[in-house]
């Protein structure tokens, strides 16, 4: 299988991004952080779309998800959180937790009105230590609510 996610996933404790393990995902900083507090949710299971889950394992992954983004909510204090479930380019349920706040970008809207430029700016890539601040924060605010 040529899965981009499920590739990932294989190593995924190693990766210096990684968060935390919940019970059918992965808890995943941004790699960019051009929108502060941006962290990923990687479905366990490989597939595009969230009807296609087992009932149980589809609520559970529902309820697991609203929690990571409770969490960075808390962190962060955006204006609005974006949840966003794409998969146009790997067919594997991953979410994409945006903190917004106002005027972030010139129209109210998706992040994906900036370039792709902008929004994978190596200047918003995280160092070691911030990475290692980010991670804590989020995780321990996960741990604290669920
Ligand atoms: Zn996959």
């Amino acid at each position: 299988m040529n899965c981009k996610m499920c590739e990932m996933e294989k190593n995924i404790k190693d990766d210096p991004y990684f968060i935390m393990e919940l019970e059918t995902g992965y808890v995943v900083l941004g790699w960019f952080q051009r929108f502060k507090g941006y962290t990923l949710f990687i479905c366990k299971e490989h597939g595009p779309e969230l009807h296609n889950l087992e009932l149980s394992f589809k609520i559970k992954h529902l309820e697991e998800m609203s929690i990571v983004a409770e969490a960075v909510s808390n962190m962060f204090k955006p204006d609005k959180m974006n949840y966003e479930l794409l998969g146009n380019g790997c067919p594997h349920i991953h979410w994409h937790l945006y903190p917004r706040v106002k005027g972030d970008t010139p129209i109210i809207s998706s992040v994906y009105q900036l370039s792709n430029e902008e929004l994978f700016d190596e200047s918003t890539r995280p160092d070691e230590e911030q990475r290692k601040e980010l991670k804590e924060k989020i995780k321990n605010e996960i741990m604290r609510i669920r």
